[in-house]
């Protein structure tokens, strides 16, 4: 058995990040200024659109998002129950009444003839999550928004790579939201950004996110003479820092080679467990990037006479570190309080959040760990299942 846990989601640091980091010390600036709008412009044109807002979360991102489509109380955005609870929660806070709609059992993403069944008068939104990495049904998501002039927001806090049909993921509906969080495919620590084809859109997303203010701080205390700033709205301090930023821009600079790092390991945990009575991902389609995001395995009980949260605990006594992407969103009790939701109303949803476990797929993993991550789970399965 490895000796050192093997914390889950850990990110790749490397040096390029730390000299960035200190400069940033040495010239002690360390909000917003010249690194986020470097960023800004790296993402943007990774990205090809033109025009990014960086955040402090993707959080903020998804809430920033929907408070641009100028919603009124009432209205409804209808998004998935196989979601982080950052995603209801934008909504909520946006003031809108967010609905569900199940996923595909197969590729864990929103159902568009889910979405087409929740769509009243007072719909006016849909957010849809590239769960793990793969791309929603965008031609089915994108021929409903428009038949009911619904606006698309894509949750891409685990899609930065992912493309569809020569499309990248967050420039297909109106407005893309991404995160930087420690574990997601590239870290600024915490942050996240907004892209959007929509530059007005997203100039007054860049306001909402530092206070409702006219102009930034960097431009305030410019060398160009004192500016007053004056209050257009009552905004939100979402804005990124620079500190956050120095990481970002190296992180990013290396996206390709982390993501194939990531579909090494994919590939591997594909090839070495295919024999036990666990599920796998679906394959990516056709026509598609997947990010490898997560690599989610199935525990069904009745297959291999172990429950999932045993099987997490049996991992989590071998070192190896382990995570759950998710538990429905109707299995938490303020939702299902407020909205009156029930578990067994989303059952594929449901039956995922119950059985699911996400292993380690980071390129900080050397083979060794993924060898670790691999024995582990063979030997746990193998145990129970005859
Ligand atoms: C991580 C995550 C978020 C929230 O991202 P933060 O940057 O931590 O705010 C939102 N949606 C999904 C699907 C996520 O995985």
């Amino acid at each position: 058995m490895r000796k050192d846990f093997l914390v889950f989601g850990q990110p790749l640091i490397e040096q390029a990040e730390k000299d960035e980091l200190l400069d940033s010390m040495d010239k002690a600036w360390l909000g917003t200024g010249p690194k986020v709008h470097q960023f800004e412009m790296d993402f943007a044109k990774y990205k090809q659109i033109d025009y990014a807002a960086a955040v402090n979360s993707c959080t903020a991102a998804l809430h920033l998002a929907c408070l641009s489509l100028g919603l009124e109380a009432g209205d409804e955005i209808i998004t998935t129950p196989m979601t982080f609870c950052s995603t209801i929660n934008a909504i909520i806070h946006a003031g809108a009444k967010p609905v569900l709609a199940d996923i595909d059992p197969v590729t864990l993403n929103i159902d568009a003839a889910e979405i087409g069944e929740k769509i009243t008068s007072r719909t006016r939104a849909v957010i849809v999550v590239h769960f793990a990495g793969r791309p929603c049904d965008m031609d089915a998501v994108m021929a409903l928004a428009k038949s009911h002039n619904l606006a698309v927001i894509e949750d891409c806090a685990h899609a930065i790579e992912t493309e569809y049909k020569g499309n990248k993921a967050g420039t297909i509906g109106d407005l893309g939201c991404f995160s930087f969080y420690a574990t997601k495919n590239i870290t600024t620590g915490e942050g996240g950004m907004i892209i959007s084809r929509n530059e007005r859109k997203i100039s007054r997303i860049k306001i909402m996110a530092l206070h409702g203010l006219s102009h930034d701080a960097w431009e305030r205390y410019s060398d160009s003479g004192y500016k007053h700033y004056y209050v257009e709205e009552a905004g939100f301090k979402y804005n990124m820092m620079d500190l956050q930023a120095a990481i970002g821009i190296h992180q990013l600079r290396r996206i390709d080679a982390y993501w194939e790092r990531r579909q090494k390991i994919w590939n591997r945990y594909m090839g070495d467990l295919k024999d036990l009575n666990i599920g796998l991902p679906a394959v990516a389609e056709k026509d598609t990037r997947h990010a490898y995001h997560l690599f989610t395995i199935r525990i069904d009980p009745d297959k291999v006479g172990i429950s999932r949260d045993n099987f997490l605990e049996a991992m989590t006594e071998r070192n190896i570190g382990v995570g759950v992407h998710y538990l429905s969103i109707p299995e938490h009790p303020y939702y299902r309080k407020r909205f009156s939701w029930r578990s067994e109303d989303f059952p594929h949803s449901y039956a995922v959040g119950r059985e699911t476990v996400s292993l380690p797929i980071s390129p900080k993993l050397t083979d060794r760990d993924v060898e670790d991550v691999i024995v582990a789970v063979r030997d746990i399965i193998l145990k129970n299942q005859d």
